[in-house]
């Protein structure tokens, strides 16, 4: 086949293993074969099996090549942005003054309903390309900011344009991210309009398009109960759930998710120990967003060292969003993971990588063993671990020619 080439030169390799939890592979002097965009074979580079002894080769030019990260939570479409409410809190004002001045999410509702899908597209295509550049090869992005039927709508069509662009997206449908203002407080007639009308209608409207719904299951938004319908209503539409859980108080998020067979769930601050033990159990991803506890200057971080002890297999994401975590840098969050989660390099390092595709059904990114895409990162660093140590570097990854 005239599309295998050997990747060479390398001054190593560093994958997480997916046959294994947390096991990472780091392999000096590498080789990397691939063939039909995939790869077919990884080791020392003086291990090379001979039917690849004539195959083309592509200079890595001594550099360390990993998986491309994955980020597993981000709500890549708004329009807007909220830096003028940012510097309010900064100057005192509480996130509720806010809110009670119709600013907060209210605000990127309003701009988001505005935007015309070649609007969202434009700017979706433009973060999309940021996060390429910092080595995200793959993310998952909801809908939420609409919080009504045709707003919504707009939203998913730019996501399928996105798709159809060829970006790797995981699209999750959150119709249900709060209550939306036309409801008046009435969750619940909210949840039942959100899995009545606009779910069946949102999967009419772009079959094939979205394959994870969301609920903000929280106190003051949506109850369990409420969620629990909603979630229903995605299953048999085929979506597969993920839940805002545990963000600001405890609610039995996690909980809901292990009920549910949930792919993940998300945020985690205020996850009890049986919501851990519920979720290791049901192989639940549980994805803590570091960032969004930064940005919010919050005190307490996620209990990411008693989820791994309890047998999660966490994944890590920027929560990127315009109110709590404005964040595109996958460096940032694993330097986060690392400094304030007290997780170790290779741990973080496959939170973002395997766990992370594994939350989102992708068994072919986030490693770099036989069968994986042959999305690869090469890092001019003598080692990986520079990643975080040299901790405000805006390292940029190269990818290899296509
Ligand atoms: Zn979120």
């Amino acid at each position: 086949m005239s599309d295998r080439r050997v990747l060479v030169n390398l001054r190593g390799l560093l994958t997480p293993d997916p046959a294994q939890a947390w096991a990472v592979d780091r392999i000096p002097d590498a080789a990397l074969a691939l063939s039909g965009g995939r790869v077919a074979w990884l080791g020392p580079a003086s291990d090379l099996p001979a039917a690849w002894a004539d195959a083309p080769r592509v200079d890595g030019g001594g550099a360390w090549a990993t998986p491309g990260f994955v980020d597993p939570h981000t709500h890549l479409l708004f329009a807007g942005d909220r830096a003028g409410e940012f510097n309010r809190r900064l100057q005192g004002a509480t996130y509720q003054e806010i809110a009670a001045g119709g600013g907060g999410i209210r605000e990127t509702v309003r701009a988001t309903r505005a935007a015309s899908v070649p609007e969202l597209v434009a700017s979706g295509e433009a973060r999309l390309r940021t996060f390429r550049e910092r080595g995200v090869v793959h993310l998952e992005a909801k809908t939420g900011y609409g919080l009504e039927l045709e707003a919504e709508g707009r939203l998913l069509a730019a996501y399928a344009e996105l798709q159809r662009r060829g970006w790797s997206l995981a699209v999750t449908l959150l119709p249900a991210h709060d209550l939306a203002p036309e409801f008046a407080g009435d969750a619940e007639a909210n949840a039942k309009a959100v899995a009545e009308d606009w779910l069946p209608e949102l999967v009419r409207r772009q079959p094939g398009v979205a394959r994870f719904c969301d609920v903000f299951v929280e106190t003051g938004v949506f109850s369990v109960g409420q969620g629990r319908r909603i979630f229903a209503a995605g299953q048999r539409l085929g979506l597969t759930p993920r839940v805002h859980a545990d963000e600001l108080s405890w609610t039995g998020g996690a909980e809901l998710a292990a009920e549910l067979g949930a792919a993940s769930a998300d945020h985690l601050m205020f996850c009890s120990e049986a919501g851990m033990a519920a979720m290791a159990a049901a192989k639940v991803t549980p994805v803590l967003l570091p960032g969004t506890t930064l940005f919010l200057g919050m005190r307490e971080w996620a209990p990411a060292r008693r989820m791994v002890e309890a047998g999660c297999r966490l994944a890590l994401a920027t929560d990127f969003n315009p109110g709590s975590c404005p964040c595109q840098d996958p460096l940032t969050i694993l330097r986060l993971g690392c400094l304030q989660l007290r997780l170790t390099f290779e741990e973080a390092f496959t939170a973002m990588t395997l766990h992370a595709a594994q939350s989102l059904r992708r068994d072919d990114l986030g490693h770099l063993h036989p069968g994986a895409r042959a999305e690869v990162l090469l890092w001019d660093l003598a080692d990986p671990l520079e990643l975080v140590y040299w901790v405000g570097e805006p390292f940029r990854p190269r990818y290899l020619p296509s």
